[in-house]
């Protein structure tokens, strides 16, 4: 449009209007190979109808809106009584309604619906990351809550409910509840051990009274809590709902909402408990073999957290550089940009390829896909979260000062990005659990080998990369402090081994050529010339 003094020329369209899912690939080819023939109509179907939610300008709007208004806390009601309650933003009720509608808390209840589910968090979070929060969390205590039978029954059809039910009322006056969780502690975070938090037996059916505090606990207006205190019989895991079955208040005083870094639209609080009604979930004692499966799905929601943010960061930077013209051509054609895109776009394919390949991995369920899994959660939640401040530093740069702009959206993309390698257990963690899995459950090792071993032959830098694997395998001293450079071989070596089966060739060839090769250097950008990457940035555009 003419201004008085100028003509606005050479910026990019916004990147609106589009289906999320179909202008991503990789995506799409993951779910049909991965997703059974029969079910395929059904989820694409739905999968295009969220993709084009997620790229309606309507829903970018609503992500921008709940950003710049995050939650506030309401402790006190104007007469002074304790009402603990967070308000939101309108925006942000929209976005977690539909997510809810989505499916996203519904993966347990339905054939193939890990797979499916995967692949709308992929899609959805883009849009949006903090709402991922409690949607995540929700998802992830059905496993925990099965291990009491009765629990799971009363409450997995409210868990699973594609119903989005706001509001602080009684679990079994609504149509749907949110779940969040409650670990870590002011003394201690990762080593839950350190917990506090007591636990007093009410009667022999199971209540107790807690007193105590949680120093992070996200979406405190969910409907119940899985929380850790210290029982008689040791560390047992608690449901803790927000309001008792008379319709009375339990004690759940939210005593700060956090001042983060990014994830500004999900409150994060600190709470007390202070003779606060609890249901103990599992045996006494067993407090984190309880919650563990909790924790494992939240695990596998940051690697798909992750995926998102990635994809998210290339399709906004693929789309401004095959707009924008410099020095007499358009940016994705100049050689050093189209490297820099192309190094991004791997590592953006290698991250859904393993992210969707643990998801139909928890859709199997078999042992050896559970055995699979446990080497491979805290592996890859190590290394695909890891990499997606640098994803994001770089594609932000992609688009010039532009990018270093609000506007853009890439600065809530990269404000965003560290957290998925901190909540649910920060990198050394993941790392040290890597090695708990492999001196503890042998059968972990096997899966993740026969897993890897499927591509042996088709590259030979990948063969080289496990041989070397299996060299450092075997010399295991001192191996604690050197945990992230095998975990990192681990997540690489499985990474190549999927893109060499799945992916199209020139794809596997840089990527093997790069991460497992080591013809590469330190920054994106530096992919060997002789690779086809014209085709790798062309696979990554976000054309739908
Ligand atoms: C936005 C946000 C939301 C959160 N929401 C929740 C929530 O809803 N519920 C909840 O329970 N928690 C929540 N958390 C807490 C989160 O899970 C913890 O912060 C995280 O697990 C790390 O624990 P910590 O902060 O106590 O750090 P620490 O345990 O003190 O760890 C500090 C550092 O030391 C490293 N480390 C720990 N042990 C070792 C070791 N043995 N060897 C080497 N290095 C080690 C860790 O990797 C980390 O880098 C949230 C955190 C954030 C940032």
């Amino acid at each position: 449009m003419a201004a008085s003094t100028h003509t606005v020329t050479n910026q990019a369209p916004p990147l609106v209007g589009y289906d999320v899912f179909a202008a991503d690939r990789v995506l799409v080819e993951a779910v049909d190979r991965h997703l059974d023939p029969e079910l395929l109509d059904e989820a694409r179907e739905e999968l295009t109808v969220l993709g084009r939610t997620s790229g309606s300008a309507q829903v970018q709007e609503w992500g921008v809106l709940a950003n710049e208004n995050p939650p506030k806390l309401r402790t006190h009601d104007r007469y002074g009584n304790r009402t603990d309650e967070v308000e939101f933003h309108p925006a942000w009720h929209r976005l977690l309604g539909k997510g809810v509608s989505a499916g996203l808390t519904s993966a347990w209840s339905r054939p193939g619906g890990h797979l499916r589910r995967a692949a709308a968090f992929v899609i959805w979070t883009q849009v949006e990351a903090g709402n991922g929060c409690p949607l995540s969390m929700t998802h992830a205590a059905v496993p925990a809550l099965r291990t009491d039978p009765a629990l799971a029954a009363e409450w997995e059809p409210r868990l699973t409910s594609t119903v989005y039910d706001p509001g602080l009322r009684p679990a079994a006056e609504k149509a749907g509840v949110l779940f969040g969780m409650g670990m870590t502690e002011k003394q201690g975070g990762s080593d839950v051990r350190a917990n506090t938090t007591e636990a007093r037996p009410l009667a022999e059916d199971g209540t107790y009274e807690l007193t105590g505090h949680k120093w992070f606990c996200s979406a405190p207006m969910s409907d119940g809590f899985l929380v850790l205190a210290q029982a008689p019989g040791g560390l047992t895991c608690f449901l803790v709902p927000r309001v008792l079955e008379d319709r009375t208040r339990n004690v759940f005083r939210i005593q700060r909402l956090k001042d983060k870094l990014g994830n500004r639209s999900n409150a994060s609080s600190e709470v007390e408990f202070d003779g606060t009604w609890a249901r103990r979930v599992g045996d006494e004692g067993r407090g984190v073999r309880t919650i563990i499966e909790m924790v494992a799905a939240t695990r596998l929601d940051c690697v798909l957290g992750s995926a998102s943010l990635m994809r998210q960061a290339v399709a906004q930077a693929v789309h401004h550089c095959t707009y924008r013209q410099a020095f007499g051509g358009k940016l994705i054609d100049k050689p050093l940009m189209r490297n820099v895109l192309a190094d991004l776009a791997l590592e953006s394919e290698a991250a859904t390829t393993l992210a969707l390949r643990l998801a139909a991995a928890y859709d199997d369920g078999g042992e050896q896909e559970r055995a699979f899994l446990r080497l491979a959660v805290p592996a890859a939640k190590y290394w695909v979260t890891k990499r997606c401040t640098p994803v994001a530093v770089e594609a932000l740069e992609c688009l010039g000062g532009n990018g270093y702009v609000e506007e853009s959206g890439m600065p809530r993309l990269l404000r965003e990005s560290p957290l998925n390698s901190i909540w649910e257990g920060a990198g050394n963690v993941q790392a040290l659990d890597v090695l708990r899995a492999l001196q503890r459950e042998p059968g972990a090792l096997d899966a993740y080998l026969r897993e890897v071993g499927r591509a042996r032959g088709a590259d030979h830098r990948l063969d080289g990369a496990i041989k070397n694997l299996l060299a450092e395998l075997a010399d295991l001293d001192g191996i604690e402090g050197r945990a992230r450079r095998l975990v990192e071989r681990i997540a690489t070596v499985l990474q190549g081994s999927l893109l060499v089966r799945y992916a199209p060739p020139e794809v596997a060839d840089a990527f093997c050529a790069s991460r497992l090769g080591g013809d590469w250097g330190s920054a994106f950008g530096t992919l060997p010339h002789s690779l086809d990457l014209a085709t790798v940035v062309e696979r990554a555009r976000p054309v739908s």
